[in-house]
């Protein structure tokens, strides 16, 4: 078996209690996603494009194509099911599950992305699902706790800590611990103990695997760079696993600048989610890779505007990439993200994720070497989601090209 590392990052720091599941789940990656045993990744294949819709289009953006004297063409990850690239990693890990015979699925979510994804996998395939979600998330995101469990899930508050995201992942490990031989846990990025950073990248690859075939369909080439945005970085890995050796493919991970890029060693938090271009080694959630922490080496808070990349840390084989210098980390900050949201939506009739957004917002400020001639930006998920904090976040600052909010009254 491989020892799940990527240089000196990955690897499976986790107690003595869960390395059991992980060989388990190791031993069924490596059978059914890597072997294709009983058809599975046939079976996948058939729902995730039945039930999920895919292929999802590659659509050239004739208005940001002529600003930045390059063709664009935007990777439609909003249009699978769901509005978000989640689905591809939701369903294949709970098809997994399903293959392994595990009888019970468990998920921990932030504002609630990756749990109703899980949620919705859950049901396609007759699975029990339970969702841990801090309490404070769950007051701020009620109309996810409420898809979650119109799908059928149950979400149980954790009321630890401050009631975030941190908090969820310890409680659904300690689920885990005791669960093992019924349950599968379900981690909703390339992050974690091995074999989960590779196996999230397998499942999220289709998109540059698509990518890739329908940039030569449509325009007889590879593209000159791909630009995603990166929380944890699956969207990111997923987008760039089919171009890593195709050498003359610039890759560009676009994280979380936030409000400024220091970290407050006082208040103990990062006002950034920028792991790769200010993080430093160290281990958290199972895996060695870069983090944001403090002089002491204290783990500290991150913040985006955006909910989707607001994490410590970030997936190890991403942070390998970096090391290696073939991805370049960039960031965007919280008032060009929002920029970056209204400009997709006017320009090309895309609203897109806050999270899409910093991409989008990045091609400002990238120079014409960077982007070259011919650019794929994945368009990781759909703005409905946002549409709440869009309006209180462009109401508070300047954003030059946001419509007129106050036209109706009320705030819109
Ligand atoms: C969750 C999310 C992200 C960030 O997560 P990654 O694991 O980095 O992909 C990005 N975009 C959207 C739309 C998301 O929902």
């Amino acid at each position: 078996m491989s020892t799940g590392t990527f240089g000196r990052y990955g690897g499976q720091y986790v107690p003595e209690a869960l390395m059991p599941a992980l060989e388990e789940l190791e031993d069924a990656y490596e059978r059914y996603v890597l072997e294709n045993e009983d058809g599975f990744l046939d079976d996948f294949e058939e729902r995730i494009r039945d039930f999920g819709g895919r292929p999802t289009p590659l659509q050239h953006a004739e208005q940001l194509s002529a600003r930045y004297g390059a063709d664009v063409y935007l990777k439609r990850e909003d249009l699978l099911h769901g509005g978000a690239h989640k689905l591809n990693n939701a369903l294949g890990q709970v098809l997994l599950a399903k293959y392994m015979g595990k009888e019970r699925i468990i998920a921990e979510t932030g504002a609630g992305q990756h749990g109703t994804a899980t949620a919705m996998a859950a049901a396609h395939l007759d699975m029990p699902c339970e969702v841990y979600m801090g309490r404070r998330d769950t007051n701020r995101q009620r109309p996810n706790v409420f898809r979650m469990r119109l799908n059928g899930a149950t979400v149980t508050p954790v009321d630890t800590g401050r009631g975030t995201l941190k908090e969820a992942i310890s409680e659904t490990m300690r689920d885990w611990a005791t669960t093992v031989e019924t349950t599968h846990y379900v981690i909703g990025s390339v992050v974690g103990p091995h074999p989960f950073p590779a196996m999230v990248r397998d499942f999220q690859s289709v998109i540059s695997r698509e990518a890739r075939a329908q940039i030569q369909e449509q325009a007889g080439r590879l593209p000159a760079s791909v630009v995603a945005c990166a929380g944890g970085g699956s969207n990111t890995m997923g987008a760039f696993a089919e171009f890593v050796d195709d050498e003359e493919v610039a890759l560009f991970a676009v994280e979380a600048g936030g409000s400024s890029l220091q970290v407050d060693e006082a208040a103990g938090v990062a006002p950034n989610s920028a792991s790769l271009s200010t993080g430093s080694e160290g281990v958290l959630h199972g895996a060695r890779t870069k983090l944001l922490q403090d002089g002491d080496g204290q783990i500290v808070e991150s913040h985006s505007v955006s909910s989707g990349l607001d994490y410590s840390g970030v997936g190890p084989e991403l942070a390998y990439l970096v090391d290696e210098g073939r991805v370049t980390p960039v960031n965007v900050d919280d008032d060009d993200a929002l920029a970056g949201f209204h400009r997709l939506s006017q320009e090309e009739g895309v609203i897109p994720a806050l999270e899409t957004a910093h991409a989008v917002a990045w091609l400002e400020d990238a120079t014409p070497e960077q982007l070259g001639d011919c650019v794929v930006l994945t368009v990781s998920g759909r703005g409905d989601k946002d549409l709440e904090s869009v309006i209180e976040e462009t109401a508070k600052r300047d954003v030059p090209n946001a419509p007129e909010m106050d036209v109706f009254g009320g705030g819109l």
